[in-house]
């Protein structure tokens, strides 16, 4: 059965050091928030007066503990699985069914998914019509809830069946290049669907519309173009049937760019924010940083499945887990599992990326909007709108962070306005 092996005990080792790790930062995230919950940030005060700022505090505190312990039992139940034998009893099940390597692998990974959407249920439930709905957030009904879950369940069961099966057939013709070769796939694949997302799968849970008020829909081509940006279309999305949290973003590739406005940021945003927020968004695509993100992963994703399929020869990661045979696709599963311990300490660098990234666009925002005012005010009231931690550890912000901290935007915002030599030279070299 399981033995405790040269591989078992690094890796019960690491997956108790990576859950260790990511609690313990929760904590010292929370505890630095309420040392420091009796004074409103400067760049904040007059805007968040002393109880809005407790309630962020409380929405923070709140989300963190449910987080923890969520996580808590999403790993017990993932040790469990791996720890209890359960898996070759199963695999012994399917084997009885004489469905064959790829279908066998089909129902193993299905079942897998099943049994892990279903205990994903109270949890989402519970963040959404508790936590959410305490904080006024939440306006979906449990239909639509419902609804959404249903369509998510079989977008994933047609995209993931689809990449099982590329995977699973790879795997069994192609003995020593089938990494390469799913790299690729996958790749064009992940191409295919961020170009088909916007017409394709967004409708399915959102009405777009092209935005009613003419004279933005003007003002926002208008501020596209001095951007040099062609654009398709800018449309508003029915956010507010789910959420009150406001946003918005740019979807499509190449010439397809669409921009979307959650219905929730026109409504609580005067003109020039809303322009602000676009301006920033035209920051991203003007420096090319979907492309540039999408590279880096793919770099990454190119070394994880080269180690993944070192790892499917590896005669010791089916015995750890009980196996006694070596079964491929089993091996598709442990492998990941297995290593994402170790992913997870890479997330600074993903992160620190995405806030270098950040700060470019919101000098293009600058630069495009001619002046950082409007910008800093969007930013003020985003944050407070959806209640963003203002005082954030700096540790868990380096960590977690795919945007600087409001504050350090803001101040940096601020410096910009007072001629801070430093960030005029920023700013003109990021236009
Ligand atoms: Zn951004």
């Amino acid at each position: 059965m399981i033995q405790l092996n040269r591989l078992l005990i690094p890796f019960l080792f690491f997956f108790a050091f990576r859950l260790a790790f990511q609690i313990a930062l929760d904590l010292l995230n929370i505890s630095f928030l309420r040392r420091h919950s009796h004074t409103v940030p400067r760049p904040f005060q007059g805007v968040v007066d002393g109880e809005k700022f407790s309630e962020i505090a409380s929405y923070t505190q709140d989300s963190t503990r449910f987080g923890i312990l969520a996580r808590l039992f999403d790993q017990a139940v993932l040790l469990a699985i791996l720890l209890t034998g359960v898996l070759p009893w199963l695999v012994d099940r399917i084997n009885g069914w004489d469905a064959g390597f790829i279908g066998g692998g089909l129902i193993f990974f299905a079942i897998l998914a099943i049994f892990s959407s279903l205990l994903d249920i109270p949890f989402d439930l519970y963040s959404t019509f508790v936590i959410e709905q305490r904080y006024g957030f939440n306006t979906r009904t449990i239909g639509l809830w419902f609804s959404d879950w249903a369509k998510g369940m079989l977008i994933s069961a047609i995209l993931g069946g689809i990449v099982l099966v590329v995977l699973l057939v790879l795997v069994s013709y192609f003995e020593a290049t089938w990494w390469i070769l799913a790299w690729v796939i996958i790749s064009i694949f992940e191409l295919v669907i961020l170009w088909l997302y916007p017409v394709l799968i967004a409708p399915l849970f959102n009405r777009f519309e092209p935005i009613a008020d003419k004279e933005l829909a003007q003002r926002i081509t208008s501020l596209m173009e001095r951007a040099g940006l062609a654009v398709k279309g800018v449309f508003q999305m029915d956010a507010g049937k789910r959420s009150k949290h406001t946003n918005a973003y740019f979807t499509g590739l190449g010439k397809s760019k669409r921009i979307v406005l959650f219905d929730t940021l026109l409504a609580s945003h005067p003109e020039q924010e809303i322009l602000s927020v676009l301006a920033h968004e035209a920051g991203h695509w003007k420096r090319k940083h979907v492309i540039k993100q999408l590279i880096v992963l793919e770099a990454f994703s190119f070394a994880g499945l080269f180690i993944i399929s070192v790892m499917l020869d590896w005669e010791l990661l089916y015995r750890t887990f009980g196996f006694d045979e070596q079964i491929r696709y089993v091996g598709l599963l442990l492998a990941p599992v297995v290593l994402s311990p170790l992913i997870y300490f890479l997330r600074p660098l993903g992160s620190a990326l995405s806030r270098k990234y950040e700060k470019e666009a919101d000098d293009m925002a600058v630069s495009l909007m001619g002046t950082p005012e409007p910008v800093r005010d969007t930013l003020i009231r985003i944050s407070a709108d959806n209640l963003a931690n203002l005082v954030p550890h700096p540790i868990y912000a380096w960590f977690n962070y795919s945007h600087p901290p409001p504050v350090e935007r803001i101040e940096r915002l601020e410096a910009m306005r007072e001629g801070d030599p430093r960030n005029v030279r920023e700013q003109v070299s990021g236009s």
